[in-house]
């Protein structure tokens, strides 16, 4: 068995291989690249994307598993062997279920959308997207039923991202944390908005990209095993356990954007690096959901990154990065000025208590679409009611509307949004048992100090990697099911200080 299992492990390390290069060519794309080196890097990466899809699907993989299958029950259930075994399998079974052509085609189609999106965007033309997002739609439906036996059509979409998480949970949940949350927006936007001028003076790009590698290097983020650099939408790559990057975006006119995108993907990056190194090269060393991955760029873009005993450590240093900005600024006004709450039109600019609202709707309508309930014509206006029954507010066109989001038009409509909201409120209740074990680490954090709070997110959830699914990772770390109730805590008690709620 063990030449078996060594088999199966040099087999998954070439296809982590190949997946790493394509990373770096992906990053490459999204950083250095060229705009004459496009066409050829497409199509590099969608032929070693192709290459890894066939070795993985090689039936030697599946005779490998079926032979190995007994042997791992055989093993503890968190051993490096058994879930290495038991994640390979439920990763190979989902392969095989979706045809190569059908993915090619899929791949293809999203290419020419996005390209779409980009130019319909600016232009405010969803009808030019229309005719491609209704055939996004029509492939989705056609992927979902490569998963027969679902409950809801989405089920098998939300699968793909968050493990484990059903259409009907999703949905029980959201309504909960709708009620819960509904009253706290309504409460704080009925009082006077925070003041945020302070962090809109001009903040030269190199003095945040120095401030932010040392908010980095404070929180644990190791540059030997990563790096820091520029890009349109930030967002965080892994090519091994010991090389995982981080991109941010400036706006010299306000201080928030690369400041809280570095922390968020800090987050996400603080996660892959914490992977146990014992993983390395194998398809357990990553995150094991969407909804667990953001809730550790939330945890520390928020709980962190946005508290006020962090910023009674950081406040000074940034006030002497810039003095001429801030120092007539006292910390109450720049606490209150980066926790502002107000109802705004797009989802990535939203405050931590309205976010939420932003992703319910998604969610909602992505089951309406997947339903029939919904068509894909009808989308823009149903989007304006929605909004307008919701935030209060109107959009004034479709660019701030349906056309916002990049998901569904380089991807599935279907689970692409659930992972967002599941995130906050795992954060909490993440940082609530953190807390519990160390109750010192707020102390810490107004002295700079990160290790503890690191060291037990490290130990409860980095370290595994995959070898939990993420209804086994919050069982085990918080006792029982995710529940809404440690998130509406933190909320209450941060916003309770900041306004009357
Ligand atoms: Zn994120």
């Amino acid at each position: 068995m063990k030449e078996k299992l060594q088999e199966l492990k040099t087999r998954l390390a070439e296809i982590d291989d190949l997946q790493c290069a394509n990373a770096v060519l992906g990053w490459d794309q999204s950083t250095y690249l060229p705009a004459g080196g496009a066409p050829a890097r497409g199509r590099q990466m969608s032929t070693l994307a192709r290459l890894a899809q066939e070795k993985f699907i090689d039936p030697v993989i599946g005779h490998l598993l079926d032979e190995l299958q007994p042997y791992a029950e055989s093993l503890p259930y968190d051993s490096d062997e058994a879930s290495l075994v038991r994640v390979t399998a439920r990763d190979y079974e989902r392969a095989l279920k979706v045809p190569p052509a059908f993915l090619g085609q899929f791949y293809e189609h999203s290419a020419i959308t996005y390209q779409a999106w980009t130019e319909a965007r600016p232009a405010n033309d969803f009808a030019k997207v229309r005719p491609l997002l209704e055939k996004t739609l029509d492939l989705s439906r056609q992927m979902a039923d490569f998963f027969p036996g679902y409950q809801h059509i989405a089920d098998p979409l939300i699968d793909f991202a968050d493990f484990g998480m059903r259409a009907e949970t999703v949905s029980a949940l959201f309504a909960e944390l709708r009620q819960a949350l509904v009253p706290i927006v309504q409460a704080i936007t009925s009082q006077p908005l925070a003041d945020d001028a302070c962090l809109r003076r001009n903040y030269p790009e190199a003095q945040q990209l120095a401030f932010s590698q040392d908010v980095l290097q404070r929180i644990g983020y190791d540059f030997q095993r990563g790096r820091l650099d520029k890009t349109h939408h930030p967002f965080t790559t892994r090519f091994s356990v010991n090389d995982v990057r981080i991109t941010t975006r400036y706006d010299e006119n306000y201080l928030n954007d690369c400041l809280f995108s570095v922390i968020h993907e800090g987050g996400h990056a603080l996660y892959e690096l914490g992977v146990h190194q014992d993983l390395e090269n194998t398809p357990l060393a990553s995150g094991t959901s969407a909804g667990v991955h953001e809730s550790q760029s939330r945890l520390w873009e928020n709980l962190v990154g946005r508290s006020r005993a962090f910023w009674e450590f950081f406040y000074p240093r940034l006030q002497a990065t810039f003095p001429a900005q801030l120092q007539d600024t006292p910390l109450d006004e720049f606490y209150r000025a980066i926790n502002r709450v107000q109802r705004s039109l797009v989802r990535v600019d939203a405050d931590e208590v309205t976010y939420n609202l932003h992703v319910m709707l998604r969610f909602d309508f992505e089951l309406a679409l997947l339903e029939g309930s919904l068509a894909v014509k009808d989308l823009p206006e149903a989007w304006h009611e929605r909004f307008r029954a919701d935030f209060g507010i109107s959009a004034p066109d479709d660019r701030d509307g349906v056309l916002q989001d990049v998901h569904w038009y380089g991807g599935v409509i279907g689970g692409a949004f659930q992972g967002y909201t599941l995130g906050n409120i795992l954060s909490a209740a993440f940082f609530e048992q953190a807390l519990k074990a160390h109750p010192q680490i707020p102390d810490e954090m107004r002295q700079g100090k990160f290790d503890t709070l690191l060291g037990w997110l490290i130990t409860n959830i980095y370290a595994p990697g995959r070898k939990f699914t993420a209804p086994e990772l919050i069982e085990r770390v918080t006792g029982g099911p995710i529940r809404i109730e440690p998130y509406i805590r933190y909320l209450k008690n941060k916003y309770g200080e900041l306004y009357t709620l």
